[in-house]
């Protein structure tokens, strides 16, 4: 095993990394996790997961942990409305979808990402996770390199895996290339206790997913198991609309105030969402990596998730992808046959970004339909209506 003895850090404790520090633990590597977050406290905001079962799911039974996936899971959270608007359902799949159906290939369970995460962190030995540990930068000695991280500590690893998500500051390490603007911007939202705060919304979700399109914009509000939920309102926009627009984030007035006029033909059934937000929101402007993009291998040096191919989140691709990137680098790692660190990341990465850019294209094609025209009935036609 060419990772036999070697010092591993992974940079970033996201669901890539840890499925990685995990998979790597249970062949005896020895593995570091760096990650940013103060401690695992730190409460893990967005929207629920759905694993799939040709790619998360396959990754967490390669590490041993579907029993514990199946005691945290959510049943029932990946039922879905599609309504318009206003408001008026289109789809409704609360009383067609079975609760639980493992095994089939279409049932994707979903996870909150706080129970996921500390799924993947209980699996990991003791003090494998360096918490507070952000990264800077790094330089090479000799065959190792020295990381340095925002609290003054250094750490030296033979071999590093950039696992540091969407801004990641491993990937300019590995190569220049850089993701580009979709086009469309999402404002994030999130609402606790939304059944007392979003009666309205909350009763529309009956514990699922709502998709809601029209006039060529979105609005996906996710339920979660703590009893919030979660939603982001997206739109084509200019690259810069959030500093150029001029909107405190952390001002509800001034948000809803622009969702009224950016989202004008929609019901102010949706208002309560935006008047009832428990953090800031968060403006996120939808990146993808080139579907094209190259770098030739290195020695001791590679990446992940969405450090390695950032795409939009139309497709639920992500963290699946991130989860079995995880799972075939940990492979190549620990390949008996294979006695050279280079060659098993370079086999590693030709099928990485291979299989991630027909995920990226897949949703980027969905980013454009989501924001035309016409994008409900073009989502009820992929559900043969
Ligand atoms: C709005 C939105 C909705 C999404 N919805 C879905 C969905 O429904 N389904 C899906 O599959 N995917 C979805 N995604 C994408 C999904 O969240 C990511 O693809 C997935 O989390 C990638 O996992 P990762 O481990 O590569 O990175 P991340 O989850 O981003 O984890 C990176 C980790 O690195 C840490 N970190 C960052 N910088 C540093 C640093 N400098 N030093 C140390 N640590 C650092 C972070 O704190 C974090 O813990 C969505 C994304 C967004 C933005």
């Amino acid at each position: 095993m060419v990772i036999k003895n070697k010092r591993i850090a992974i940079v970033g404790g996201g669901p890539g990394g840890l499925t990685l520090a995990r998979l790597l633990q249970m062949s005896g590597a020895d593995v570091k996790v760096y990650e940013r977050d103060v401690n695992r406290e730190v409460r893990v905001q967005g929207a629920t997961l759905d694993l799939h079962e040709e790619s998360g799911l396959k990754a967490l039974a390669g590490a041993g942990l579907m029993d514990a996936f199946k005691k945290n899971y959510r049943p029932g959270a990946d039922k879905m409305r599609i309504v318009d608007q206003h408001a008026s359902i289109f789809w409704d799949d609360h009383d067609m979808k079975p609760e639980e159906d493992f095994g089939n290939e279409y049932f994707r369970p979903e996870i909150d990402r706080g129970p996921l995460r500390n799924i993947l962190l209980d699996s990991l030995q003791p003090g494998t996770v360096v918490w507070d540990s952000q990264f800077l930068t790094m330089s090479q000695i000799s065959n190792t390199w020295k990381l340095e991280f925002k609290n003054g500590k250094t750490a030296i690893a033979d071999i590093v895996i950039g696992a540091d998500g969407a801004n990641s500051k491993i990937r300019p390490f590995i190569t220049p290339v850089k993701p580009f603007y979709t086009g469309v911007t999402g404002v994030e939202g999130n609402v606790y206790d939304a059944e007392i705060k979003t009666p309205n919304i909350h009763e529309l979700l009956r514990g699922g997913k709502i998709f809601a399109f029209g006039g060529e914009k979105s609005l996906i509000v996710s339920s979660k198991g703590d009893g919030s939920l979660s939603f982001y309102a997206t739109s084509k926009m200019e690259e810069n609309w959030a500093n150029n627009s001029r909107i405190d984030f952390s001002n509800k007035a001034q948000v809803l105030d622009w969702f009224k006029k950016d989202f004008s033909a929609w019901n102010s059934i949706w208002h309560e969402l935006f008047e009832n937000v428990t953090t800031s929101f968060f403006p996120r402007p939808i990146y993808s990596m080139p579907l094209d993009q190259t770098w030739e291998a290195l020695p001791n040096l590679t990446m992940l998730g969405d450090a390695a191919h950032l795409m939009p989140p139309f497709a639920g691709e992500g963290v699946n992808m991130a989860m079995l990137d995880a799972l075939e680098l940990a492979e190549a790692l620990t390949n008996k046959e294979c006695n050279d660190i280079q060659l098993a990341i370079s086999a590693y990465e030709k099928q990485m970004r291979i299989r991630a850019s027909e995920a990226a294209k897949v949703s980027l094609e969905n980013t454009e339909w989501m924001h035309a025209e016409n994008a409900i009935d073009k989502m009820l036609a992929m559900f043969g209506e």
